[in-house]
């Protein structure tokens, strides 16, 4: 049986898309996700990000965010990509360090091409590890240059218990009066290595009952993975092609493809409508109870119980027999039915479904894009 998807379902289910560009950066933060340094020299094949990008534009996403490493280390690419991205009818934002904003002229200067090639947002990171080598002068030079020419800033802030430092520049960022978001610091990447205490931690009962709206707002990485988020996933093993965080790889399929695969991916629903949580619901509906000791608290995030699900065996086989399945759509409902739905069902519909032909994604080409 064939489907056809339209760009509209794509837009609402994966709302946008994130390139890494590479992992250079002229900084070498401790608690790094990406691992990313001076010498990391990781990076996509320009022929590769060119690509992704087309597909990119042609399922409708609309908006592209690139990030890094320091995406800014490689300026003449980023304007050619944010000019080539406009051109598919996509908006590009970036994520920065700010390092490049040493005088306010420069940065301006610097700001009017990329604006000038389409940029519309730029995200400043800033916490206490930024600090040890980028002057907080900088990101304000930066706030200030982009709120002039045009491009909206957004300042992101990861915050852990003890971070003083962090909490100052936050203070002082806010007499910027521009949009300042804090976020919790996680235990990944260089951070896996920093004491329990240094992180905010939830307890079992409250990130069990958290959902995760970014589960599916995919993320390729410079290798050419796909990944279903951009948090944990970014710092796992990159051979684990096996973890249900990899959705794919452009270097195999299209980016359309892969996609396609996860549109009516259940369990992918489960954990953004329900979160972690609810992934270990299906696993214990499947596989029993006692599936999962939980740990005394959980640093970081919800993210933590979330790694601990997909490097659970069990719950690997579960996620690979049903994206094994052909007819997703055959069996989805809405997420409000979810959490009733026992998991003898999902193998049900997977066992009806064997037989049918994958599914054939046809763009509707009828559909304008929203931000043309
Ligand atoms: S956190 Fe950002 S600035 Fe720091 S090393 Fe990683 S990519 Fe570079
Ligand atoms: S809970 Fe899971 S899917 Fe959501 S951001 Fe964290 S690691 Fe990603």
């Amino acid at each position: 049986m064939n489907y056809t998807y339209t760009k509209t379902e794509f837009v609402e289910f994966y709302q946008q898309i994130g390139i890494e560009i590479g992992r250079l950066c002229n900084a070498r933060c401790e608690h790094c996700i990406t691992y990313s340094g001076p010498k990391n020299k990781e990076k996509m094949e320009p022929t590769m990000l060119r690509r992704i990008l087309k597909e990119a534009g042609s399922l409708g996403l609309p908006h592209v965010e690139i990030t890094g490493g320091e995406p800014f280390l490689f300026l003449d690419e980023l304007e050619e990509i944010i000019a080539l991205a406009k051109s598919y009818g996509m908006r590009t934002g970036i994520t920065t360090n700010s390092s490049w904003a040493t005088k306010h002229e420069r940065a301006v200067k610097i700001l009017m091409r990329l604006k000038a090639a389409g940029l519309v947002r730029l995200r400043f990171s800033i916490d206490q590890y930024h600090l040890n080598y980028i002057p907080l002068e900088r990101v304000e030079t930066a706030v200030k240059a982009a709120a002039e020419v045009g491009i909206y800033p957004l300042i992101e802030a990861a915050v852990g218990r003890k971070d003083y430092r962090a909490y100052e520049a936050v203070h002082r960022l806010k007499a910027l009066a521009v949009e300042l978001k804090m976020c919790e610091l996680l235990p990944f990447g260089r951070a896996a290595e920093f004491a329990p205490e240094t992180f905010f931690s939830g307890s079992f009962y409250q990130v069990a009952h958290t959902p995760c709206p970014t589960a599916g707002v995919p993320v390729v990485e410079n290798d050419g993975r796909v990944l279903l988020c951009c948090t944990y996933p970014v710092a796992q093993d990159p051979n684990d092609m096996e973890s249900p965080f990899v959705l794919g790889s452009t270097k195999e399929e299209s980016l359309a493809d892969i996609l396609a695969r996860h549109l009516y991916n259940p369990l992918l629903r489960v954990l953004r409508y329900e979160g972690p949580g609810g992934l270990l619901r299906v696993l214990e509906e499947g596989y029993g109870k006692k599936q999962y000791k939980p740990r005394e608290l959980y640093p970081g995030s919800i993210c933590t119980l979330c790694a601990d699900m997909m490097d659970h065996v069990n719950l690997r086989k579960l996620w690979h027999e049903t994206v094994a399945q052909h007819d997703m759509t055959a069996w989805f409902t809405p997420p409000v039915d979810m959490e009733h739905r026992p998991v003898e069902q999902v193998r049900m519909a997977n066992a009806q479904s064997k037989s049918r032909s994958l599914p054939i994604v046809t763009l509707s080409c009828g559909d304008s894009h929203p931000h043309q």
